[in-house]
């Protein structure tokens, strides 16, 4: 593999490199579940860890009002948009282990649209927080609903959950299905059924 150097060299910024209290604090709880932090496969974890968890809750951080900057577009278009299958990966805020799965989004415009890209942008910034599935599915909602003044907007999130998981609360692989209507998506069953069917949630 290549390396770019340019990259690799490129000096840490404060948020990617931590401050080292998570890190601090993670030697005692290695110690805590009987481990030896200073064995060599867990000398550096403790830094790891505060990085990964920085990263996974970076969405505290992020100004969605950049973000979007720019990618707002009028438009006379006023039929759905969806898009589907978007990959997320949170944490639940009652266990502290993953959460993920897929996002159907959809809304109906009203004037505006926003850039394509910019959807699984915002489920991101959502997504890397502590989570509940209710309220990241209804964060989504409502934050596109703010930015685009939509005639409605429709969110589905499926997913699986390590803390079902791993400790046996519920078979593998069932899911947790959570869904946010807002606008004509609530009002109007015909634009309901039209996003369900778009979605079809009974494939695969
Ligand atoms: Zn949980």
């Amino acid at each position: 593999m290549k390396t770019n150097k340019a990259l690799v060299m490129r000096p840490k910024s404060a948020e990617e490199a931590g401050t080292g209290e998570i890190a601090r604090r993670m030697r005692d709880i290695l110690s805590e579940i009987g481990e030896d932090p200073s064995r060599e496969g867990l000398v550096r974890t403790p830094m790891r860890y505060e990085k990964a968890l920085r990263f996974l809750t970076s969405g505290y951080d992020t100004d969605i009002d950049r973000l979007v900057n720019g990618a707002l577009f009028s438009v006379k278009y006023d039929e759905m948009v969806i898009v589907k299958d978007i990959e997320f990966f949170s944490m639940c805020e009652h266990h502290l282990l993953p959460f993920y799965g897929k996002a159907h989004v959809a809304y109906l415009p009203n004037e505006k649209v926003i850039g394509l890209s910019k959807i699984p942008r915002i489920v991101d910034v959502f997504a890397r927080r502590l989570q509940v599935q209710e309220r990241l599915t209804q964060e989504v909602a409502e934050k596109i609903q703010e930015i685009l003044q939509p005639r409605g907007v429709a969110v589905i999130c499926e997913a699986q959950h390590f803390c079902m998981m791993m400790r046996g609360v519920e078979k593998q692989h069932s899911g947790t299905v959570t869904s946010a209507m807002l606008g004509a998506f609530r009002t109007q069953k015909e634009t309901r059924d039209e996003f369900l069917s778009l979605v079809d949630r009974r494939r695969s």
